[in-house]
């Protein structure tokens, strides 16, 4: 009982700091009467239900505590209850409520158009967008507070995008295709943030910060049975231009691909054939070509580079940055001088082991063509959105059979003293090196 009122005590202070949280103090409650505690108007359950005594309302603090993000500790010495919630930078607290609330409002706008039955996605962009200076992750846990959804269920999806974007988020639902497109207004909620208001006036006028709520129908089979209707909405810009990056990552997460698939897509902003190839290629490496020891790592030399290197980035975290890939362009005229054994050349991968100062490499090829004939997808035919949706979506049933689309054109030992680096040099042409052109 004695840590049921500090409890009681302990979340008033919580209040103080975090504000904005909903409680009521009624006086007329009899003792036995259930109270509901509400957290940003949702419903916080209890294993101790809260209860009415001498006009206090008396909550279990560890509960409530969690509900508003905080974490609990109990000290048995000294009879305390410690709390400790997440930290702002000075001065934050008000963007972080203006932000969370305004996705908190985005998802109520979305759920008019919706029939929420427990399978809805939400894509946004939040977190990698700033605006006017202002982080706008905050939205994330506001889209987690009123949907439900969150990175940890998969149904969350963080778009990469450059920070400049305009902030936007979607909400999906798996089964009927429905969805419902919001793009924040920059300017109107730089305006708000910059001049310091109460972040709760959001609440009373949400739509201002709205500049285009939009909702469709964008489920795949929907698409591609009338292509040329949801063609003139992509000509009209629906999404404001994202049609194409929100129609595959949404249809892709609904039909349960992987986890490591769906990040690819995330990173790369969209899921295409190229993306997919990546991570075939990415399988085929750890299943034919695996490290063998932890102090071997991939290095990629992405010759030619398409969105394939993108899905290697995530898979394999070969990233340039740390020296895990190169890139070199190969145009017409170099594709030309490939030996015809090479003319689907899709890079070259090597396994180097940093202690012993050894390592090897292969040189692989993936073959689009056969997936056309396989898929029966002609590329040339149809809209692009059309056929690389079409295509993406016939990949997913071959994505642990990697070696259907790629073989080997060459293996090879790298001589003592080499390193991969070596190849990606400037003035040194890796092609001509691995006796690939003509
Ligand atoms: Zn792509």
């Amino acid at each position: 009982m004695r840590k049921v009122i500090s409890a009681a005590l302990c979340f008033v202070t919580l209040l103080a700091v975090l504000g904005g949280a909903v409680f009521f103090f009624p006086g007329g409650l009899s003792a036995m009467e259930p109270v509901k505690i509400l957290v940003n108007g949702r419903e916080v359950t209890f294993d101790v239900s809260p209860f009415l005594q001498e006009g206090r309302v008396l909550v279990p603090v560890s509960r409530l505590a969690e509900a508003l993000g905080c974490g609990v500790k109990w000290d048995e010495k000294t009879n305390a209850v410690e709390i400790t919630c997440p930290a702002f930078p000075q001065g934050a607290v008000g963007e972080y409520r203006f932000w969370r609330l305004l996705a908190e409002q985005a998802a109520r706008e979305a759920f008019k158009y919706l029939e929420r039955r427990g399978d809805l996605l939400v894509l946004t962009n939040a977190g990698y967008v700033t605006v006017g200076g202002s982080s706008t992750a905050p939205c994330l846990d506001g889209l987690i507070a009123a949907t439900g959804c969150s990175p940890g269920r998969g149904n969350l999806l963080e778009v990469h995008t450059a920070d400049s974007k305009p902030l936007w988020f979607f909400f999906f639902e798996k089964k009927s295709g429905q969805g419902v497109f919001v793009e924040v207004d920059g300017a109107k909620a730089a305006g708000f943030v910059a001049s310091g208001s109460d972040p709760n006036a959001v609440d009373s006028n949400p739509a201002q910060f709205f500049k285009k709520v939009v909702a469709e129908n964008v489920s795949a089979e929907k698409l591609l049975a009338n292509p040329g209707d949801w063609n003139q909405k992509v000509q009209m810009k629906v999404f404001s231009g994202l049609e194409f990056n929100i129609v595959t990552i949404a249809n892709l997460a609904a039909k349960g691909a992987p986890p490591g698939l769906v990040k690819a897509a995330l990173f790369h902003d969209h899921l295409c054939p190229g993306v997919t190839s990546g991570y075939l290629l990415a399988n085929y490496l750890k299943k034919e070509f695996p490290l063998r020891s932890p102090d071997e790592s991939y290095y990629v030399l992405a010759v030619p580079p398409w969105c394939k290197d993108d899905a290697l980035q995530v898979v394999l975290n070969t990233t340039p940055g740390k020296s895990g890939m190169a890139v070199i362009p190969v145009n017409a005229s170099a594709r030309e001088n490939l030996k015809p054994e090479a003319k689907n050349l899709a890079g070259i991968y090597f396994r180097y082991d940093s202690k012993a100062k050894k390592g090897d490499g292969v040189v692989l090829a993936f073959d689009f063509a056969k997936a056309q004939s396989l898929s029966g997808i002609d590329m040339n035919k149809g809209f692009t959105w059309e056929t690389r949706l079409k295509s993406d979506l016939w990949y997913l049933d071959y994505l642990d059979r990697p070696e259907l689309f790629i073989n080997v054109i060459k293996k090879f030992e790298l001589k003592p003293g080499e390193v991969p680096d070596d190849y990606a040099q400037p003035g040194v042409n890796p092609l001509a090196r691995l006796n690939l052109l003509k």
